[in-house]
């Protein structure tokens, strides 16, 4: 029934399915899924004579007679004598030929509009009417009346009657798709009623109700699709159980120059129980910037690499692929296990040399990025997956390198703390590790809200840093989706400072429209302190290490979310020495207090939270490929603790296969099927 063209409803004939299709309905479930905007309360009648000045009321008349006017050209004025039960006034229409005809004098009609007066007497400027018995009366109003999003070519009356018609059709044919225990123990509405509150509720009550079932039936569906994916990826999968290490992991920490913080301790004790363990690792390594994810997670590829298996680092760009890379080596030099980088700029020779390697196994570790999960690359023994920047990649992708094993430990990283809601959405079935304590001799990074007029301060800051023998970056954030402009923007500012300001200093340059190789020497040539001023687009966002640099500046800072931000402050205060970041801005007082939450924290946990309830979780990635679906009711945070709730219970349904029971079947082919258009 819900699978029927919109077209098959009465009144809707080819051009208005062509505009209904434009507002992504195309059949008659679509359109009992287009939830009204917001919902105007008409149910109170009031009396023409006693509104107020500029007060939207409702109200039952009888027409009395018609007059007609042009006020201008284009604009017609179709004006009732009207008859209430207490005094008359005037209802007026415009540019609305037809009404005449529809109200002809005599008529019992009840009106909705914004009411003024002319002297004494009371003109209603009609937003809404209805004819009393006549076939669609109560829907617009006497009632809590639906507002729905349109497009052109559709009106909120003809849409109203539309999905009226439609709830009625499906009456009784729209099946329940919660097993009745679950709706029980929340006291949900059933499926229809839910959905028809929706639309027409009776009362604000119900309206909640309403919500709440359809809120929860969605992110319960989410997540349970979620739950069985991975339920499906490891059912009959022996996944690998890391046992034997020789001491390698002990040996690896040893030999850093620094002792682990016990949160690092803590979740490293986490990761390795996982995977010894025989069942698949599925862990989310979450921390704040410069908490040491990276040392954490090659212990991780210590202990794979040493009981005889391989593992797989991918990053989402190529400066990243090449710095873990590059740390990898240095850390792993003392236990002689090589690291081979592989990435789209990798030379064919070398690619060959290395896809060999892996293929053999005798290269044992790789880091790398979307190259690694092209089709000719193939491992001997994959163990062990790491994702970096988990957000920046889809689900498929993710699955992609995971295939390239048999069933492989997977360890996820996040590079700036997620909120919890987000986490849960987005991860669903993951484990979480959190590393929540920054290692010792961190200083806080100070950081500047300033205007245009102050940035000369900026530059001697800047100077003095410089002077002292650190080094700088000058940030000049993405304005659109390209990063085109952001790089002209870079360019322009490189040329200015290296000219102007910095005439006796290197200043460098990069931003996304370099080739990755271009890219990849400016970065050395900053961390081998041969470039003082870096200035970059937000593609040194993604955890960039270089300790010696203390100051950044960020030109337009309101443009970026608090989150990206502190992210990127994160490039800075990585070493023992003082570190600046200062956020140039305009005089938008909104934009300063945003700014200010940044100025007072440096809890990137807290400036998360405070960025996605600012932003909402759209903005909060700032980019579409987060892997979190678009809800049609459910929004988050606000909806966290339904969100929980569905999350356990999923958890429930698939550890303890209820999901195989007959009164669990169609909620489970909706989990199904919201994943598999998913990963389309
Ligand atoms: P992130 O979590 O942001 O990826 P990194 O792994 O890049 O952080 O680590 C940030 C810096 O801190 C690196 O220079 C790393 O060598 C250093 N580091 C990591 N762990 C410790 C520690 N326990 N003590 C001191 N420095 C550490
Ligand atoms: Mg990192």
């Amino acid at each position: 029934m819900c699978d029927r063209p919109v077209a098959s409803l009465k009144y809707v004939g080819p051009q208005k399915a062509a505009r209904l299709n434009r507002l992504g309905i195309q059949t008659v479930g679509d359109l009992l899924w287009h939830f009204p905007r917001r919902y105007e309360d008409r149910r109170q009648l009031k009396e023409l004579a006693a509104a107020t000045p500029g007060e939207i009321i409702t109200v039952q008349v009888t027409i009395k007679a018609w007059e007609e006017k042009e006020i201008r050209p284009r604009l017609r004025l179709f004006r009732a004598l009207v008859q209430g039960r207490r005094g008359s006034g005037y209802a007026l229409w415009f540019n609305q030929p037809f009404i005449k005809r529809q109200l002809p004098a005599g008529s019992e009609v009840i009106l909705t509009g914004k009411v003024n007066y002319r002297g004494y007497v009371p003109e209603i400027q009609v937003s809404d009417y209805e004819a009393l018995g006549q076939g669609d009366s109560g829907l617009h109003t006497g009632r809590i009346v639906p507002f729905y999003p349109l497009t052109a070519g559709l009106s909120q009356r003809w849409l109203r009657l539309i999905v009226y018609l439609a709830l009625e059709e499906v009456q009784g044919e729209l099946p329940e798709i919660l097993p009745p225990s679950l709706c029980q123990r929340y006291r949900l509405l059933p499926r229809y009623q839910a959905i028809k509150y929706m639309h027409f509720p009776p009362d604000a009550a119900a309206l909640h109700q309403a919500r709440r079932r359809l809120k929860y039936e969605e992110l319960l569906v989410w997540e349970l699709g979620l739950s069985l994916s991975r339920w499906q990826r490891e059912a009959g999968l022996r996944g690998v159980a890391h046992t034997l290490d020789n001491g390698l992991v002990r040996q690896l920490i040893a030999s850093l120059p620094f002792k682990l913080t016990r949160a690092q301790e803590r979740v490293l004790a986490e990761i390795l129980a996982d995977m010894e363990d025989p069942r698949p690792m599925a862990r989310l390594l979450q921390g704040d910037v410069g908490s040491g994810k990276t040392v954490v997670a090659a212990a991780a590829m210590v202990k794979a690499v040493a009981g005889g298996w391989q593992a797989a680092l991918m990053a989402p760009t190529e400066v990243l692929a090449e710095q873990h890379g590059q740390t990898l080596q240095k850390i792993l030099a003392p236990l002689k296990i090589p690291v081979a980088v592989l990435t789209g700029s990798t030379s064919r020779a070398g690619r060959e040399v290395i896809l060999a390697g892996l293929a053999t196994g005798r290269l044992p570790l790789v880091a790398g990025t979307h190259a690694l999960i092209q089709e000719d690359v193939t491992f001997k023994a994959l163990g062990l997956v790491v994702i970096d920047e988990q957000h920046r990649f889809g689900v498929d992708q993710r699955a992609a390198l995971q295939a390239k094993g048999q069933a492989p430990d997977l360890l996820v990283m996040t590079a700036t703390p997620i909120p919890r809601t987000l986490a849960l959405a987005i991860y669903g079935d993951l484990d979480v590790s959190l590393l929540d304590e920054l290692p010792p001799g961190r200083q806080p990074v100070t950081t500047r809200i300033l205007t245009e007029k102050q940035r000369a301060k900026a530059y001697q800051l800047i100077r003095r840093e410089i002077e002292k023998g650190h080094q700088a970056y000058v940030i000049c954030p993405l304005i659109d989706e390209s990063d085109s402009v952001a790089a002209e923007a870079a360019i322009a500012m490189a040329k200015k400072l290296q000219e102007e300001v910095f005439p006796e200093y290197a200043v460098g340059l990069v931003h996304g429209r370099l080739k990755p190789a271009e890219k990849e020497e400016v970065m050395n040539a900053f961390r081998e302190g041969k470039i003082a001023v870096l200035v970059a687009t937000t593609v040194v966002e993604v955890g960039v290490d270089v300790p010696n640099a203390t100051v950044m500046l960020i030109e337009g800072a309101e443009r970026l979310g608090l989150a990206q931000l502190h992210q990127l402050r994160g490039r800075v205060g990585r070493g023992t020495a003082p570190s600046y970041c200062l956020l140039i801005t305009g005089n938008s007082q909104a934009a300063r207090e945003r700014l200010a939450v940044l100025a007072s924290s440096q809890d990137g946990f807290a400036i998360a939270e405070a960025d996605l309830r600012l932003r909402g979780p759209g903005e909060f990635f700032g980019t579409r490929q987060h892997g979190l679906p678009e809800f049609r009711l459910a929004r988050l945070p606000e909806d966290g603790r339904i969100l929980e709730q569905a999350r356990q219970d999923a958890r429930l349904i698939c550890r303890e296969n209820l999901w195989q029971q007959p009164e669990y079947r169609q909620l489970y082919l909706a989990a199904k099927e919201k994943l598999a258009s998913l990963q389309l």
